[in-house]
């Protein structure tokens, strides 16, 4: 095992990617922007490099990865696809979708990829880096987010170098993730019906349509989400929501009309707002005031999403 790491940040033009995926194919750890948040991401066939993963995050052994992909016919020789799994790959891959699904046993992904579990969560992702790395690479990358374990996730560069300075080979940035919250997860059963475990920037209403319709399974039907911890996301100060003022002591994270120190979305738009999270939370997280204070956002669209995190965040 590798001891000490020289953290190195690179741009994400040619040079950087052909380094990163030489340094990926070594077994290092390299984070890497997706659509989402910033990933770290480890070749996901050696249980070396991916145990790499549960060191430097501190994430606890039972808590599976989310495996990269460059294409849905790469993600078909790890899983087997029903017709929904199918039905939801065509209409959201590549994309912000994850989708939990029986194992391919022997197809060498590292077992500790999916923590012992017979399923495994697959995603082709649709980030300019993330899939250029992914066609330099002839492995499929393990890639979690690429924070602490249960700190406030990484949507730029100097998010990862807080949390993981030193513990991992090479940053790529390539500026603000576009979407900003952690992608959905789906688990598909075999008998075709599916359950959302994670709300993310593509909702219910949107998987229903492409999963087709009575295909819904129940919620609580017996799969679980063993990553989906009450706390998380959690910058290490309490947080207050639904708050239309703050104390003195707190910092304030505005939404629409709710002003701050900071706003979500000073106009009340939710996509705005889902991009911004994090980087208001690590805002907060760094500012002087010893809690924080969070304006109310609406349940609705990828508003379930956010406030999903923020419950988790001042858990
Ligand atoms: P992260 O990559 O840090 O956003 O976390 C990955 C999420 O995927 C965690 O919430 C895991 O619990 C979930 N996950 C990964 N693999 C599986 C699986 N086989 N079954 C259920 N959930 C999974
Ligand atoms: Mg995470």
């Amino acid at each position: 095992m590798r001891g000490k790491y020289v953290t190195e940040t690179g741009k994400a033009n040619d040079a950087g990617m052909a380094r990163a995926a030489a340094t990926l194919r070594d077994g290092g750890l390299v984070a890497v922007p997706t659509e989402t948040v910033y990933g770290l991401a480890a070749r996901a066939d050696s249980e070396e490099a991916v145990a790499r993963i549960y060191a430097a995050k501190g994430r606890p052994g039972f808590n599976p990865l989310i495996v990269h992909l460059a294409s849905p016919q790469a993600a078909e020789r790890h899983a087997d696809f029903n017709r929904t799994a199918q039905r939801l790959a065509q209409a959201w891959w590549p994309g912000p979708l994850t989708m939990v699904l029986p194992r391919k046993p022997g197809a060498g992904l590292a077992p500790a990829v999916s923590a012992g579990l017979p399923t495994v969560a697959l995603r082709v992702p649709a980030h300019r880096v993330m899939r250029g790395l992914l066609a330099l690479c002839d492995f499929p990358l393990a890639a979690p987010s690429a924070n602490r374990s249960g700190f406030i996730s990484p949507t730029r560069a100097e998010h990862v170098l807080a949390s993981l300075d030193g513990r991992i080979d090479l940053v790529l940035d390539a500026g603000p993730c576009q979407a900003g919250l952690e992608s959905t997860i789906v688990a598909v059963r075999a008998d075709g019906s599916w359950q959302e475990l994670r709300p993310g920037p593509i909702g219910l209403a949107d998987l229903a349509a492409a999963a087709g319709e009575g295909d819904r399974g129940e919620a609580g039907g017996g799969i679980e989400a063993p990553g989906q911890l009450a706390s998380h996301y959690a910058p290490g100060k309490p947080v207050r929501l639904g708050c239309e003022t703050a104390a003195a002591d707190e910092y304030m994270i505005g939404f629409g009309a709710v002003a701050g120190d900071i706003s979500l979305s000073e106009t009340g738009d939710l996509g705005e707002a889902a991009a911004r999270l994090y980087a208001c939370l690590h805002a907060a997280a760094r500012s002087g005031k010893p809690r924080i204070a969070v304006a109310p956002v609406p349940a609705r669209g990828i508003g379930l999403a956010i406030n999903d995190r923020l419950r988790r965040a001042a858990a």
